[in-house]
């Protein structure tokens, strides 16, 4: 079984490009120049060095020992909380902006929810001297005002969007019809391996210097360059993807999806997409949907907001309808229990989102001599107000 993208763009019965007319021809330009351009020895050059002198690469792979001792498995950080800008997500935006000019763009467009792609977009931009505009709702604006600040000193231009909930969903369609109107200078960076076909597997490749790293550091660390499972958080799936990405094949390795349960699957407050989901269209791609019986989406819930997103990136829609990966839900009250347990064991503070894979050990045992490799995402800066409030009121700080 080949869990790539096939020559047509879907993996399996998912993804696609399923998108207005008037986008056709950006989307197809981009589809056309994608493989050529990340294939040129001259643009490989300038990712690997920027990986490395910018971003900080190789982020570590930490043998996380206290954590191993209570759970009974060998259990290995990759450490993305350790980049520039805090999480994996500035390794796409990387991407994309040399991609963008070299393909002659000179303005970028971005969609924000909780603000760290805004932030990776805002800081690339200003990196490469690019024109950034972030389309961000009103909603997100007020609770993410950290965020917003960062984006603006790095020059962005950032647009309140005031339509349906002033949220994520808004802010894409906002960034779509920008997209429409401006062509010919414009590039649309997508921060995760959702939306149309290229998309998904144009982010995919990005982040999967995280898997290609990992064979590396196996390899020096274990003597063999395969683990045998890996773990990752999935909010639309660009961290899990750029783990998976050189083991997707490799059956010897057992793949392992956290998504966010919410308040829990079984109820309205969820962002379990994969449990929940049924087969449907958003942002241009064929995948799971969290949608209502006539097909309108359902607004997600998740304490952490990089994971509340009603679809799934359609490489994980196939991986967890063909069986390859195993998903599980994490409620909100497990992943903020999984967090101060990091902490406590490892002086690391995870995000919230990297939190829901590390409560991954709470509901599945592995054995003593088992490889394990978890995907840090990000750092725990950004969620500090929440971890307060939520361990405030448990009495323990
Ligand atoms: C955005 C974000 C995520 C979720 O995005 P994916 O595309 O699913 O990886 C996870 N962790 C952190 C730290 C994030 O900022």
């Amino acid at each position: 079984m080949d869990y790539n993208i096939n020559n047509d763009g879907y993996y399996g019965d998912f993804g696609g490009a399923y998108i207005p007319e008037i986008l056709h021809a950006n989307v197809e330009k981009l589809r056309e120049s994608y493989l050529g351009i990340m294939n040129e020895p001259a643009f490989r050059a300038q990712f690997d060095a920027l990986m490395r002198d910018y971003v900080g690469r190789p982020s570590p792979l930490y043998l996380a020992k206290r954590l191993s001792g209570k759970y009974g498995a060998r259990i290995y950080l990759k450490r993305e909380d350790l980049n520039h800008t805090g999480a994996h997500k500035i390794n796409n935006t990387i991407g994309q902006i040399l991609l963008a000019r070299r393909m002659g763009k000179t303005r970028i467009i971005a969609e924000t929810g909780a603000g760290q792609h805004g932030v990776a977009s805002a800081t690339v931009c200003a990196l490469t001297g690019m024109r950034c505009i972030v389309y961000m709702g009103q909603t997100d604006i007020a609770r993410q005002q950290l965020n917003v600040q960062k984006m603006r000193m790095l020059g962005a231009d950032v647009r309140p969007v005031a339509s349906g909930n002033k949220t994520l969903k808004d802010a894409t369609n906002e960034a779509i019809r920008d997209w429409c109107c401006n062509p010919a200078d414009t590039h649309y960076i997508i921060g995760s391996v959702v939306g149309p076909h290229p998309y998904p597997d144009m982010v995919a490749r990005f982040q999967s210097v995280i898997s290609e790293e990992i064979q590396k550091q196996l390899q020096a660390h274990e003597g063999r360059d395969y683990p045998d499972y890996l773990v990752a958080c999935v909010g639309g799936g660009s961290n899990a993807a750029g783990t998976f990405y050189h083991y997707l094949n490799d059956e010897r390795v057992k793949l392992v999806a956290a998504e966010a349960a919410g308040l829990g699957v079984d109820t309205e407050e969820t962002a379990a997409t994969i449990k929940r989901g049924k087969k449907g269209i958003i942002h241009g791609s064929h995948t799971l949907v969290m949608q209502t019986e006539d097909g309108q989406i359902i607004e997600p819930y998740s304490v952490s907001a990089g994971l509340d997103y009603p679809g799934i990136g359609p490489l994980h829609a196939n991986l967890a309808s063909k069986k390859r990966a195993e998903v599980l839900a994490v409620t909100d009250d497990e992943a903020l229990a999984a967090a101060l347990e990091l902490t406590r064991l490892e002086g690391i503070i995870p995000a919230l989102e990297s939190a829901h894979a590390l409560g991954v050990f709470g509901q599945k045992k592995f054995k003593k001599d088992d490889v394990v490799v978890l995907t840090l995402s990000g750092r725990g800066d950004k969620d500090m107000e929440t971890y307060v409030k939520h361990y405030g009121e448990m009495g323990i700080l």
